[in-house]
């Protein structure tokens, strides 16, 4: 395959990943997804994964709609079907990087065996560490203009009249999910979901964690430095 991209030089190809993505809300996952250059991979969210089969009116998506619906955590059983059936719809060369699964222990567990039947290997398991405050601040203070999506953010990307959306002047709000008293039960419940998934993975020596403080560009050239070492090793 040839990278025509922009900079990717023809000697260095972009080699294959399996990647797994852990943080918390905020944290930039899907940011530092499209700036991992040295990597080839297809950035899966599981969240997306279920909204297409909502979408599509799948039988999972039928069973999937309630309890997204209701704003409640998908069940692991209902998570693990549905992965599943993505893992099985891949070639094993196929690089990916996983964002939103797994996300509890059985989960982590289970992915396990099915790589384990298809001979193949989790390179590393990338977490994104922000403390609690910096979340809040960082989503909290988020805005959006209901009419054209357009995001801005109180203190980093304040709108030029306040409240106001700079492309086209409609009122801005802010979305339910971003309210602080949400995001904080939104943290206890990934804290209590993902530490035991995060000492698995660790008892591995499969964990990268990485402070996502800072800016979007130097995380991404953090990040691929230090995965170097996980990809020497095989
Ligand atoms: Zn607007």
């Amino acid at each position: 395959m040839v990278d025509s991209s922009p900079g990717a030089s023809p000697e260095a190809p972009r080699r294959s990943a399996r990647l797994v993505l852990i943080g918390p809300p905020g944290a930039g996952k899907g940011t530092l997804a499209e700036n991992l250059c040295s990597f080839s991979f297809d950035h899966i969210s599981s969240g997306d994964i279920f909204r297409g089969h909502v979408r599509n009116q799948t039988p999972l998506g039928q069973r999937l709609g309630k309890s997204l619906a209701n704003g409640q955590l998908v069940s692991d059983e209902l998570t693990l079907e549905t992965m599943k059936k993505w893992f099985w719809s891949r070639k094993p060369s196929q690089g990916f990087l996983l964002d939103g699964f797994p996300r509890t222990l059985s989960q982590a567990q289970a992915f396990d065996e099915w790589l384990e039947s298809r001979s193949i290997k989790l390179d590393a398991v990338i977490h994104l560490h922000l403390q609690e405050e910096a979340v809040v601040k960082r989503i909290a203070y988020r805005r959006v203009c209901p009419k054209d999506g357009r995001v801005y953010h109180l203190l980093y990307n304040p709108p030029a009249r306040e409240g106001i959306c700079d492309d086209c002047g409609t009122e801005l709000i802010q979305r339910p999910d971003d309210r602080e008293p949400v995001i904080r039960e939104r943290l206890r419940i990934y804290r209590q979901k993902t530490e035991p998934v995060l000492t698995y993975y660790r008892e591995q020596g499969l964990l990268l964690t990485i402070h996502s403080e800072g800016h979007a560009a130097d995380l991404a050239k953090t990040v691929e430095q230090k995965l170097q070492p996980f990809f020497a090793i095989r």
